[in-house]
């Protein structure tokens, strides 16, 4: 009876840790999932920046900042000058690949926990600059507008590059804040301008 009962109770313990392994391991699962649910929901599948929905979040939270203790804010709208012509010439894989570069160089240009810089879709981009103020977002813009331009892809033995277009928005301290939408608008006829005036090139609204 006594060597039944240890059986018995040897086989109680054994079951009980290979649940306890079991919760673990769900656990873990558990919490790995989350963390890829929470990476689609805030990236940009092709270029693993942030994507529209985690701009959006951190525009409104730079909005309320800038709001609250009147600081002023940029945004900035970018565009890849004839990315259709690119797509067309060396296929659009190639293409992929150059915008996963393009954004890669944006977010290395990004300097301080305030700025984000987004995938808005396709051939475009956003960059929400906090504490900005238009004189600093043109040299800013300038840089990054320069450090595409000397990006170098290689193709048929031959090396070349792409150019973007940039639309600047800004919203001083010193007037009533704008909102997020004509924040956006003037960017966009900013970027429009870029574009008419030859690309390749930072307008400001
Ligand atoms: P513009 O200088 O006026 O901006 O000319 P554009 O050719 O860049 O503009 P257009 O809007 O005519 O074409 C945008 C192109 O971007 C068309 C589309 O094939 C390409 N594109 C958009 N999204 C992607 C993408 O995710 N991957 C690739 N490879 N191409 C894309
Ligand atoms: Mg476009
Ligand atoms: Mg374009």
């Amino acid at each position: 009876v006594i060597t039944v009962l240890a059986w018995i109770s040897e086989r109680q313990e054994r079951f009980a840790f290979l649940q306890e392994l079991l919760v673990s391991y769900q656990s873990q699962e558990l919490t790995r999932l989350n963390q890829q649910l929470d990476k689609i929901a805030h990236e940009d599948a092709l270029t693993s920046i942030a994507n529209r929905r985690s701009f959006n979040n951190a525009a409104e939270r730079e909005w309320d900042i800038a709001l609250r203790e009147q600081r002023s804010l940029s945004l900035l709208l970018l565009d890849v000058d004839f990315f259709k012509r690119y797509n067309d010439t060396y296929g659009h894989e190639s293409g992929d690949k150059c915008l996963q570069s393009i954004a890669h160089a944006i977010r290395d240009a990004m300097m301080r926990p305030a700025d984000l810089a987004a995938r808005y879709g396709g051939e475009e981009f956003l960059i929400i600059l906090g504490e900005t103020n238009a004189t600093d977002a043109m040299l800013i813009t300038e840089r990054i507008r320069q450090a595409i331009s000397e990006l170098k892809f290689e193709r048929n033995e031959g090396n070349f590059s792409v150019t973007m277009s940039f639309g600047i928005a800004c919203s001083d301290n010193t007037s009533h804040i704008k909102t997020e939408e004509t924040l956006l608008l003037e960017a966009d006829s900013a970027l429009y301008h870029a574009k008419n005036e030859g690309r390749n090139r930072v307008c400001i609204a």
